[in-house]
């Protein structure tokens, strides 16, 4: 059987080695196509270079830049226990706004943070970042141990300084592992030079993280992308968000609340499928057939109650503020609606996680803010917690993304 690779993503302050990192798992697990390495050398070599870990993850961007599809694009690195996929941004305001946009969703992550550097502000904003999208499994890497002579307290010194940081936030990291990932030395490898350390390597680490939670046993969602015309018949197309969706199954449809019967599964050139599983890419033909682009097939037994507004934490992006009741577009699966944010309960500075403001009137770039969206039509939105794609959205200003967000609570409802 396929093994399942598990998303990976690698959070840090700028420098501190996270592509360094990753071209080390690529490198010391024998993930990389034969003579990749000797090519990379003799190209650093021929500038005068010395070759660098880092240039495997320049390697893998431009291969995937070139490459027609996401899906050949993924480079994969393999565990003992199974493979990873590296969820990778060039920088990190790109990779704050993949995460929060949910252009990528993680199953773990590994925060980096440089011994040599100590806790930056940077760090602490990916950490909140993880806070916020969920991201319960994570490992913190205190890296370029070789710099400070591989010294215990040093590593102790920074490990506390960044530990109280994430107990602030509630984030239990699975273990604190020192490492060079430029020597390669507790990455793959246990170090010879850190006899003080015991525990696991980052990748015995990682083999211990498990895959996302059982989506497939909660009611099914399915939001519709889009409607085509196949053979004669109507077919809806979408992801099955959550649940296992089966032929003959009824299905309600929210927010317009339309019963219809699911007719036929069809993947691509195959059709009466009995089931599709939760994280598939469907076509479903249904009785009666007319359905839309944004409506969201659901389990009539334990649908969602669409609604106008809720409470939700969001993460500001754009150079310019958020300007009281301005009117954005919000984006929440495949459905989208006009939205404003009626109150900010909470301005949160999200490197230091003060709270700057109780009923504040604006939003700065990279601020969080509590607040509650009201849309104006009803959305089919869910506690990020119990259905990320339903609980995750973005907020449009013109045809910029200005804010990802999650959704708190659905309580507030009109
Ligand atoms: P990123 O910006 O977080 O991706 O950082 P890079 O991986 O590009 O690393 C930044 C610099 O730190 C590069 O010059 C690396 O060679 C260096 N570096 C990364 N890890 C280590 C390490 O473990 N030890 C030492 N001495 N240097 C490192």
């Amino acid at each position: 059987m396929e093994r399942e690779a598990l998303k990976l993503v690698i959070v840090g302050s700028v420098d501190h080695g996270k592509s360094t990192l990753i071209g080390r798992l690529f490198y010391d697990t024998g993930s990389l196509p034969e003579g990749k390495m000797e090519e990379l050398r003799a190209a650093a070599q021929a500038e005068g270079k010395e070759v660098e870990f880092a240039f495997i993850m320049d390697h893998l961007r431009e291969e995937r830049e070139g490459a027609m599809t996401i899906d050949t694009a993924q480079a994969f690195f393999s565990g003992a226990l199974r493979d990873y996929v590296i969820i990778d941004a060039p920088g990190h305001k790109e990779l704050l706004k993949n995460m929060v946009t949910g252009a990528s969703q993680a199953d773990g992550a590994v925060l980096i943070c440089s011994a040599y550097e100590g806790v930056e502000e940077q760090t602490r904003r990916h950490a909140y970042v993880l806070k916020l999208l969920g991201l319960h499994q994570t490992i913190v890497a205190y890296n370029k141990m070789d710099l400070v002579e591989y010294d215990q307290r040093r590593f102790e010194k920074v490990r506390t300084d960044l530990r109280e940081f994430l107990q602030q936030l509630g984030i239990e990291p699975r273990l604190e592992i020192p490492i060079s990932a430029k020597l390669g030395e507790n990455v793959a490898q246990r170090s010879l030079n850190m006899p003080w350390y015991e525990g696991a390597t980052i990748l015995e680490a990682l083999d211990t993280f498990e895959l996302g939670p059982g989506a497939v046993e909660k009611p099914v969602r399915f939001p519709v992308q889009d409607v085509y015309e196949l053979d004669g018949r109507k077919v809806a197309v979408g992801r099955i968000e959550s649940g296992v969706l089966s032929r003959g199954a009824e299905l309600l449809f929210l927010p317009a609340a339309k019963r219809r019967t699911v007719a036929d599964i069809l993947r691509f050139e195959e059709s009466n499928i009995e089931q599709g599983t939760c994280g598939e890419c469907i076509g479903v033909a249904l009785e009666p057939a007319e359905a839309q682009r944004g409506e969201i097939g659901c389990d009539p037994n334990s649908p969602p109650r669409p609604v106008r507004s809720f409470e939700a934490s969001i993460f500001w992006l754009a150079h310019g503020p958020l300007n009281p009741g301005e009117e954005l577009v919000i984006h929440c699966s495949t459905q989208e609606a006009q939205s404003r944010i009626a109150v900010i309960r909470e301005r949160i500075d999200s490197s230091t996680l003060e709270c700057l403001e109780r009923n504040a009137k604006r939003l700065e770039e990279t601020e969080v803010g509590q607040v509650t969206v009201t849309c104006d039509r009803p959305l089919v939105v869910e506690k990020f917690t119990d259905v990320p794609e339903l609980g995750r959205f973005v907020l449009v200003r013109g045809r910029n993304v200005v804010a990802g967000g999650i959704v708190t609570g659905t309580t507030n409802s009109a």
